[in-house]
């Protein structure tokens, strides 16, 4: 469902270049748990914001259900990142004046929220086991509660995909767990795909596909035969 072909990025800063990635071709299908793996500066961000559309390639495409990012216009572009694309970093990235409810539905604010979005960010945040924490805000919710709220925040917008940019950096390790299982039932419920950056890999399954980065190449994929890569063409 999202294919990667022979994406460079290099990041730009001042005279320096940085080349993040160096022809990254794969392929993550729709419906599938996914874990991009690999050292400090590997570009595991790097690719998970160019899947995001946060951030252009140098050269490469991606396609998400066929169709390149490349091509989008700038309103397809916010729309693919508003309405497809649901978000959870490691901080949290919740908004510290708005209570657990008010954060789930930050993103549609602007445009007005309607009864039906008020009623289903209180049943996600009920899914995701926060039904007494509504009305808490960021500093009265531990960091598993707050990247629950994310993770709800996430889905509010029935996304296509769900990308992860170590999620459990912050948490320790039985509350990391628990946020991983709660990723892991809300995609099944939702149907969504989902992609997680990580250090840890005790979160793996064996039925998870795993893609591993070094210096900006693909130095490994492993399991799901459905999860392919390839180097050159
Ligand atoms: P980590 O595990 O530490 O988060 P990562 O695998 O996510 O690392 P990236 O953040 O993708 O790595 O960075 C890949 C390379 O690109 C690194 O050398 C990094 O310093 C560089 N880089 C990333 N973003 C930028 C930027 N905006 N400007 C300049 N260089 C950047
Ligand atoms: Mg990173």
């Amino acid at each position: 469902m999202i294919e990667v072909r022979e994406v460079t990025k290099i990041h730009q800063s001042g005279e320096t270049e940085v080349h993040a990635l160096r022809g990254v071709s794969c392929r993550f299908p729709g419906q599938t748990f996914s874990f991009i793996l690999g050292p400090s500066g590997s570009g595991k961000s790097t690719l998970l914001y160019l899947m995001g559309a946060l951030d252009t390639p140098t050269s490469g495409e991606i396609f998400v259900q066929n169709r390149s990012l490349a091509t989008l216009s700038q309103s397809e572009r916010d729309a693919y990142r508003r309405d497809k694309v649901g978000f959870v970093f490691q901080n949290f990235n919740l908004l510290k004046n708005l209570n657990a409810l008010e954060n789930v539905l930050a993103p549609y604010l602007p445009q007005g929220i309607t009864s039906e979005q008020k009623e289903r960010a209180r049943e996600l945040l009920k899914q995701v086991g926060l039904e007494q924490r509504i009305t808490h805000r960021p500093n009265q919710l531990s960091g598993g509660e707050q990247q629950r709220v994310a993770i709800a925040r996430a889905l509010l917008k029935r996304p296509l995909l769900i990308l992860a940019d170590e999620p459990t950096g912050e948490l320790d390790t039985s509350t990391g767990r628990e946020i991983f299982e709660c990723l892991r039932e809300m995609s099944e419920q939702y149907k969504t795909t989902v992609v997680i950056v990580t250090h840890d890999e005790r979160y793996i399954r064996e039925t998870d596909h795993i893609l591993r980065l070094r210096d900006g190449k693909i130095a490994d994929v492993q399991a799901a035969e459905s999860l392919s890569a390839e180097t050159g063409t």
